[in-house]
């Protein structure tokens, strides 16, 4: 992986870096997505010149015109993955490549470029450069980066912009559950959906997040975590949370059920699982998973565990579901024994402690 070639690039360090004490107060407890590291990638996609402009520069405001596309019509994509320290000091990215591929797959679904995958890389490399020194290295702490492109043109009308700007920014995450995870609550929503078959479902887009936010707050006011969406046509099958994925555990059976892809999103950490499951002589149906079979699955006790998944809080039991007819657990509303094994599985790969036998880790 190499920075060359990376279209008219510039470096502008920071003037004034945030001072090592300073940051490694910071570091050692960061609130997530409130602070950012020193620098910024910006790079400017312009109809018949292409991607131009990049730059390395300090974190700061942007200037966009009022009438920016992306503020009327939220045409807006963006990705999530983590830089891991790993315990020789080195840093260590999971499965970026495949972040890269999706927000081309996002792109494409929004009518946006394609932002070539080896510069996707490279500006994470450029800027992983000046603030590496921003990775924490406490047990499950990470620097999160959000690489993100927004429709930049300034025009009113209502067809694919002709001016993009793709960023890369990067904030300092603790460990996401303070004493490991517990187990989530979860509520159905039966009167939001998050997806319909042809719409915007499998992109990584804003506007998908903009429509959870009522369904979510509803479930935080009926005291669960989380808001589960279900299919959009029958209401009847389990698709995924606002940002994140579900498998069901057959312990006895040691099968594990994850809702097939159409409208949910392809998660990295999802199809991470599936590949270590069935390494681990696990069979893994992707299909329709109907919420009635879970409510049964979970009270006869053949369903074992459940647990949702994606790069913030990595793999998270699901200890209750709630809805409009009542609330039923899972495993007696514990985290599970496999779910928690996984778990640690996935952590020690990402964070280097053992053999990347997939090819998934990137050194920076
Ligand atoms: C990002 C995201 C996920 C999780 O994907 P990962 O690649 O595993 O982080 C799941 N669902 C939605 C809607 C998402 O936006």
């Amino acid at each position: 992986m190499t920075t060359d070639g990376l279209p008219d690039l510039r470096r502008e360090p920071h003037p004034n870096p945030t001072p090592d004490a300073e940051r490694e107060r910071i570091l050692a407890d960061p609130v997530f997505g409130t602070v950012f590291t020193d620098h910024m990638f910006q790079m400017t996609w312009t109809e018949g010149r292409g991607w131009h402009d990049a730059a390395l520069k300090p974190y700061g405001p942007l200037t966009v015109s009022p009438a920016a596309a992306v503020l009327h019509y939220a045409q807006e994509i963006f990705e999530g993955l983590k830089a891991y320290r790993h315990e020789d000091g080195s840093i260590g990215l999971f499965r970026a490549e495949a972040n890269a591929h999706r927000l081309n797959i996002s792109a494409t679904r929004m009518a946006m470029p394609h932002l070539p995958e080896e510069w996707f890389l490279a500006s994470i490399r450029e800027l992983l450069a000046v603030d590496g020194d921003w990775v924490p290295s406490q047990d499950e702490a990470t620097l999160y980066l959000r690489p993100y492109m927004i429709a930049s043109e300034a025009f009113l009308g209502v067809r694919p912009a002709k001016e993009y700007t793709y960023l890369l920014i990067a904030s300092p995450a603790a460990a996401y559950f303070k004493g490991g995870p517990k187990p989530l609550t979860l509520w159905v929503s039966d009167e939001y959906n998050r997806a319909g078959p042809g719409g915007t479902g499998a992109a990584k887009a804003g506007g998908n997040y903009a429509a959870s936010l009522l369904p979510q707050s509803e479930a935080i006011e009926h005291g669960c975590d989380q808001v589960i969406f279900l299919d959009a046509v029958e209401y009847k099958y389990v698709d995924e949370l606002g940002g994140m994925n579900l498998f069901f555990v057959y312990e006895n059976e040691r099968v594990l059920y994850t809702p097939e892809l159409g409208t949910i999103l392809a998660g990295i950490t999802r199809d991470a699982i599936i590949t270590l499951a069935t390494e681990a002589g696990w069979e893994v149906r992707e299909s329709r998973y109907a919420l009635d079979r879970w409510r049964t699955d979970a009270e006869s006790g053949q369903l074992t565990e459940a647990f949702a998944c994606g790069t913030a809080a990595v793999i998270t039991p699901v200890g209750t579901v709630k809805g409009r007819d009542g609330a039923f657990t899972i495993g007696g509303g514990e985290a599970g024994k496999f779910t928690m094994q996984l778990r640690q599985t996935l952590l020690d790969l990402q964070y280097g402690r053992t053999e990347d036998d997939h090819g998934w880790i990137t050194k920076v």
